[in-house]
């Protein structure tokens, strides 16, 4: 029987390993595919305290190697199903059922795709889901942002300050984004609206060309640009546990500001939890608040 099986090896699960393990739990980290998470393919961190230009494989194997000195067992085997038992849970997983007395939910969510060809051969390479983390690369250059939900408004407004000319492309011409961030991005000279229009193709071999887009008329228009930046929302990854966690209607679990869900024992950290802000420093707290929080849920209940 383990103290803590934290499901999802990304930073908010590896920074709760680290809390846990220097607190003398038995921890299980359970990861479906590889460490690190959604940071893995960034090609350069720039906005991680102390740790500036780091590439994103560079700084989860240093997070990863960390985690396995505190003497972590990390088993790579995706949790299907939990089930709760009161004192202790299982997790299932595609080949094996583990018993704990907690969990950690860490499991992040991912970035929705347009599910175009060369969307994952590019990214890195003139494809991104995340301005904040790669826009300063492509300070004077042209790109785009296609989505027109909160994020995909302030990414643009966050690249207007970088780039020379930030073409903001959505399917629709009404957007879903807060009316306020409507009414600044129509302020700004950098910025052309390109509304009832889909991106159908991203062109580029080893590196992003052009892409090309279609309005409601059919028409094609190709755009040369150094950067497309993807921000059609995001899609968490609970839906295995939904039968036992409460979820918010996007399928983010709802937690408290001390990553409690609603069962007493089953805690969640980093993306996959209801909150505004999703980046690295924010998925490292969580790690470290629920991590706490499991320690003082375990010692209280010996
Ligand atoms: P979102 O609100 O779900 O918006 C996704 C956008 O992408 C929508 O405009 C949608 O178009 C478009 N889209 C989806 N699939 C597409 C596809 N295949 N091709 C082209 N366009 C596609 O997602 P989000 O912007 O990532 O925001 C996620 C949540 O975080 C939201 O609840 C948001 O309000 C919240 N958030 C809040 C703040 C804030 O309060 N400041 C900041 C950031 C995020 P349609 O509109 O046509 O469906």
């Amino acid at each position: 029987m383990y103290d803590i099986i934290i499901i999802g090896a990304g930073t908010a699960g590896m920074t709760a390993a680290i809390y846990a393990r220097r607190a003398g739990k038995k921890v299980l980290v359970l990861e479906a595919t590889t460490y690190g998470g959604q940071i893995i393919n960034t090609q350069s961190i720039d906005n991680y305290p102390a740790e500036p230009n780091i590439s994103g494989y560079d700084f989860a194997t240093k997070i990863y190697n960390q985690v396995k000195e505190f003497g972590t067992e990390i088993v790579f085997e995706k949790a299907i199903d939990i089930k709760n038992y009161g004192e202790y849970k299982e997790v299932v997983t595609t080949n094996n059922t583990y018993k704990a007395k907690t969990i950690i939910l860490a499991t992040g969510a991912e970035n929705r795709k347009l599910g175009l060809e060369n969307e994952e051969e590019l990214v890195g390479k003139g494809v991104s889901y995340c301005a904040t983390c790669d826009g300063a690369f492509f300070r004077g250059k042209d790109v785009a942002v296609v989505g027109g939900g909160n994020v995909a408004l302030e990414e643009a407004l966050y690249l207007t300050d970088i780039a020379q000319h930030v073409y903001l492309i959505h399917r629709r011409d009404t957007f879903r984004a807060d009316q306020k961030l409507i009414d600044s991005i129509k302020e700004i000279n950098n910025i052309e609206l390109i509304l009832n229009s889909n991106v159908v193709k991203i062109n580029g071999k080893d590196s992003l060309e052009n892409i090309e887009i279609v309005d409601k008329n059919n028409n094609t228009k190709v755009l040369d640009i150094d950067c497309l930046f993807i921000a059609v929302g995001r899609i968490p990854e609970n839906q295995n546990f939904a039968k036992l966690i409460n979820l918010d209607d996007k399928g983010y679990v709802i937690s408290d500001e001390n990553c409690n869900t609603n069962i007493s024992g089953i805690f969640v950290a980093g993306d996959d939890r209801v909150k505004q802000v999703r980046q690295l420093v924010t998925a490292a707290a969580d790690g470290a608040v629920s991590a706490t929080e499991v320690i003082k849920y375990l010692n209280n209940n010996i």
